[in-house]
């Protein structure tokens, strides 16, 4: 089972205590540039997921016990192997979940190595002082916690997983990583990447497969000790029934339908430039801002200008320069996208840029779509659509703004465009949200908490964050007196 994508070859089996390993069924990854068969890929289930958990498991102790700077050493090497293939795992993932070749390129492939690099260092630097209480020494140590299993969408399928595997390892953990069945080919080459750095044998595993039958008996096992699980809401619910007997600490990054907030005060250009940045990835991005809230004294200008820029945006083949945005994952992604879109039609909304597929270029390509006049609490407001669709709503005053941005039982992220420092500053704080973006986007350090308040999951991410949850933390308290040695 190894076949060449864009030139590269991949060994498309599971990837157990550090061999590759034949599945006695297969399922099919389909390209959605073209919606063309690309790769036999294994179907795992209980008997693979048992082996790699049993793997790692048996590679733990001795994973655990390295010294954290010859762990660290080992990451760093992974790093330098991601960065040395980000051409290959660049065009490998575009022919596989069809975001932009250049965006994989410059953006997620360096990121993906980051993530190893910068937890590698992470690792190295964490340290809690010493407390003391009523003459007493208090220590605390950040034990590593045992097998974690990662599981990650197609959106961004390598840099989705390596920002959970990176801290996990770096902590001292081993891994079972259970990848997205509509993009799995990275995770393989990973696999091939972490061999060629020195990890060791079943220290990281890789059970390829869907996930009711690979991800459902990995989430139930009980020999994983942490889960992390980035996805949809439903799936969460699933995941989270199934690992409870085993009393597993979970971490979910889920989705969103987070608001763009724009004030009559705000850089007009800059609120511009960030509403059509929405349509990035074709707006499957968790963190994106796909309601516009707008003030009333600058909508009709505002929306106006957002059109016309949106106007430019060149829809194609993911592969091309050229290219701003291109095509959906997957069949039943585009049908849902479009059901969203159409049902929101007849509700009463209208769409004053696409509102359909686009014809031109067919397959699983989607108009950028902007509606209005959406009714107040329908679906298309409330729930998350996954796709190039953005909904234009308006606010009299801050008051307003601040109660329809809440108004959702999501809470990933919030971006507010003002010109009013102290405004930027009182409505931040009145926002439930994982992330407050004020006249910016996307910009966050790895370091920085990250994951989201109500239905966007649970728990928080990112330095410390990452190693509170990877680790099991123990508080050890010295008496000051009763020592013979
Ligand atoms: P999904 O929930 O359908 O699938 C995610 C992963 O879970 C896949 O690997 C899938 O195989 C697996 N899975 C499915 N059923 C399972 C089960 N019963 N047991 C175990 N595993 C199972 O989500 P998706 O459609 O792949 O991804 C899109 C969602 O991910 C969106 O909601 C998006 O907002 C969210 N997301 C969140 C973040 C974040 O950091 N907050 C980042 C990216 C995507």
């Amino acid at each position: 089972m190894r076949t060449t994508v864009e030139g590269v070859q991949v060994d498309t089996r599971h990837w157990i205590d550090g061999r590759r390993v034949e599945s006695v069924s297969t399922f099919t990854d389909v390209s959605p540039i073209d919606e063309q068969p690309l790769a036999e890929i294994a179907a795992g289930g209980t008997a693979e997921v048992d082996a790699a958990v049993t793997a790692a498991q048996e590679a733990f102790p001795r994973w655990a016990a390295l010294d954290v700077a010859e762990r660290s050493a080992i990451l760093r090497r992974v790093a330098d192997e991601i960065e040395a293939r980000v051409e290959d795992l660049a065009r490998v993932e575009t022919r596989d979940n069809g975001s932009l070749l250049r965006s994989h390129r410059r953006g997620v492939m360096p990121r993906s190595a980051m993530n190893f690099r910068f937890f590698a260092d992470y690792a190295e630097k964490l340290a809690h002082p010493d407390g003391e209480i009523r003459g007493h020494r208090e220590r605390v140590t950040y034990d590593p916690a045992g097998v974690t299993a990662i599981i990650t969408p197609w959106n961004a399928p390598l840099m989705l997983a390596t920002w959970r595997i990176g801290p996990a390892l770096a902590a001292g953990n081993t891994v079972v990583a259970k990848p997205p069945e509509w993009a799995p080919l990275t995770a393989s080459l990973l696999a091939d990447i972490t061999t060629e750095a020195g990890l060791p044998p079943g220290v990281f595993n890789v059970v390829q497969g869907t996930g009711a039958q690979a991800g459902a008996p990995l989430t139930a096992h009980p020999g994983i000790r942490r889960l992390s699980f980035t996805g949809s809401v439903p799936t969460a619910g699933v995941i989270a029934r199934a690992a409870a007997p085993n009393i597993v600490p979970l971490s979910f990054e889920l989705g969103g339908k987070s608001p763009l907030v724009v004030f009559a005060d705000a850089d007009f250009d800059l609120a511009v430039s960030l509403a059509v940045e929405q349509f990035d990835n074709s707006g499957q991005v968790c963190l994106g801002a796909f309601r516009i809230l707008v003030e009333d004294a600058i909508a009709d200008r505002f929306l106006e200008a957002v059109l016309e820029r949106a106007g430019t945006i060149v829809q194609g083949d993911p592969r091309d320069e050229a290219t701003d945005i291109s095509c959906l994952i997957s069949r039943p992604h585009f049908e849902k996208v479009d059901g969203f879109v159409q049902r929101a039609k007849q509700d009463g909304a209208r769409a004053v840029l696409g509102g359909s597929p686009n014809d031109e270029l067919g397959h699983l390509y989607y108009r950028p779509t902007i509606l209005v006049d959406a009714r107040p609490g329908s679906e298309i407001l409330t729930e998350e659509v996954f796709g190039p669709v953005l909904t234009v709503q308006t606010f009299a005053d801050e008051d307003q703004a601040v109660r329809m941005a809440n108004n959702t039982r999501f809470g990933l992220a919030t971006t507010l465009v003002t010109g009013d420092r102290d405004r930027a500053e009182r409505v931040s704080m009145r926002i439930s949200a994982g992330t407050i973006w004020v006249n910016c986007f996307f910009v966050r350090d790895l370091g920085a908490p990250f994951g989201g308040n109500g239905r966007s999951g649970i728990g928080r991410e990112g330095g410390t964050f990452s190693f509170d949850f990877y680790c099991d933390v123990k508080n050890t308290v010295f008496a000051p007196n009763g020592w013979t040695g």
